[in-house]
């Protein structure tokens, strides 16, 4: 087709596995490149590919979308002992998106779709909760020990140059007992409230951050400091953008958010995020309706569905069965990028192809056309399911409806 639109720059593709490399290989083929004319730099994060490259894929796919900004990825394998019987690796390969965390510097954040016609757990949620989860230290790099006998517990600080020592009691036990130290780092933290005020203003949306620093005076009272500072530095970007933010304590965040009706960036310290991510998750729905992105601090973007490789999927497949895996979560992922895409080149006709594609999925869905994990969960109730073939087909009509082809 000649009268494909124009994509400038390039994005960076990261291919991934099982079915959903196959879902991933669809909506490429019959909703992207049939409709856009754009440069991809690919790489292919499959298992085999990692294996079979040590593991260096995932490192230049990482450089490359620092290179370019914006890159799309499909859910990959994270091998553990039986994926490595299964797949015959060499050894077993860290998570890619740990890999690219670390490369990136980046917070995740997940966002849900919201469609009419699949009504979330809670009434008054209209707009997507967006969850931004501080994904390094706490009690995910905590030190630990359980007390047998009775004695003292302190933390001790001694400076390297010997000048300073510090040391604080944490308990005296008199019987058996348990103890935890944690810690986290001025900059990881500074990262964290950056790419959460970064996203804010790319989705334009408020800011809440909940810790409860009436407790926890000298650390979680660290964070919501870094916060304060990091919120004045970008003040007036804020201010231009109209976006609000509100530090409130995290008991009180969860019975607003619960009263709320969405449309906030929701940043959670990394437990609160872990633990609310996913009722977050399962109050809209399905996983196959939840984006993920990761925004590094100096403004680099990786989307892709917050779903695995849905394995069981998979093997039914290769067994010559039908499936109906739900596929929006990975379109949502490509338009996600390619918006992002239009918006750093200034391509409005660009932005426009993503938002007809979000737009064609979300009404394929409202006229009674979904996959089998929605079907439970439709209001009203539908009569049958779709295939994945099948409804990419149907979105793939309206979208050449919608775009006047
Ligand atoms: P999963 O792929 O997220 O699937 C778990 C279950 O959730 C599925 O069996 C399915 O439930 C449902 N589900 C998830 N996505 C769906 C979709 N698009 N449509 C319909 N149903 C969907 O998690 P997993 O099976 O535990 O993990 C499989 C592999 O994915 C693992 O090797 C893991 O390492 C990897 N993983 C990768 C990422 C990533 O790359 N970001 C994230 C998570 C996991 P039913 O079986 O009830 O239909
Ligand atoms: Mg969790």
């Amino acid at each position: 087709m000649s009268d494909k639109i124009k994509v400038l720059n390039p994005l960076v593709e990261l291919d991934g596995d099982e079915m959903a490399r196959i879902m991933w290989g669809l909506i490429k083929d019959r909703l992207i490149l049939e409709f856009l004319d754009i440069p991809i730099v690919y790489f292919d994060l499959g298992i085999k590919s990692r294996d079979n490259t040590n593991d260096e894929v995932t490192i230049k796919a990482a450089e490359a979308i620092k290179t370019h900004k914006v890159g799309v990825k499909c859910a990959t394998i994270t091998p553990n002992h039986e994926r490595l019987k299964e797949y015959s690796l060499k050894q077993l390969w860290k998570s890619p998106n740990a890999t690219i965390r670390s490369i990136l510097d980046g917070t995740v954040f997940r966002k849900p779709i919201i469609i009419k016609n699949i009504p979330p757990a809670v009434k008054t949620w209209v707009k997507p909760i967006i969850i931004g989860r501080h994904a390094y230290g706490d009690i995910y790099k905590g030190a630990e020990m359980k007390i047998d006998k009775p004695g003292v517990v302190e933390l001790i600080y001694k400076s390297y140059d010997g000048s300073e020592t510090v040391s604080v009691t944490v308990h005296e036990f008199k019987t058996k007992g348990v103890v935890m130290a944690m810690h986290n780092l001025e900059k990881s933290i500074r990262s964290f409230a950056k790419s959460c005020i970064n996203y804010a203003v790319s989705e334009k949306v408020d800011l809440w951050f909940g810790a409860k620093d009436t407790i926890s005076k000298t650390y979680h009272a660290y964070f919501k400091e870094i916060f304060s500072q990091e919120i004045n530095n970008a003040y007036e970007q804020l201010n231009a953008s109209n976006i609000q933010y509100r530090y409130l304590l995290i008991d009180d965040a969860v019975a607003q958010i619960m009263k709320s009706s969405g449309g906030m960036l929701w940043a959670c310290m990394n437990y609160d995020g872990d633990v609310m991510s996913d009722m977050i998750a399962s109050g809209f729905g399905s996983l196959g309706l939840m984006t993920s992105v990761l925004v590094s601090p100096d403004g680099n973007y990786e989307y892709e569905a917050a779903h695995g490789t849905v394995v069981r999927h998979y093997y039914e497949r290769l067994k010559g069965n039908v499936t109906s895996t739900n596929p929006i979560a990975s379109i949502f992922a490509w338009t996600g990028a390619i918006a992002k895409r239009g918006e750093l080149d200034n391509t409005p006709d660009v932005i426009r192809f993503a938002k007809a594609l979000e737009q064609s999925v979300i009404e394929t869905v409202e006229s009674g056309i979904m996959t089998k994990d929605l079907m439970s969960i439709s209001q009203p109730p539908v009569d049958r399911f779709y295939t994945t073939e099948e409804f990419i087909d149907e979105v793939y009509k309206r979208l050449t409806d919608n775009l006047g082809k």
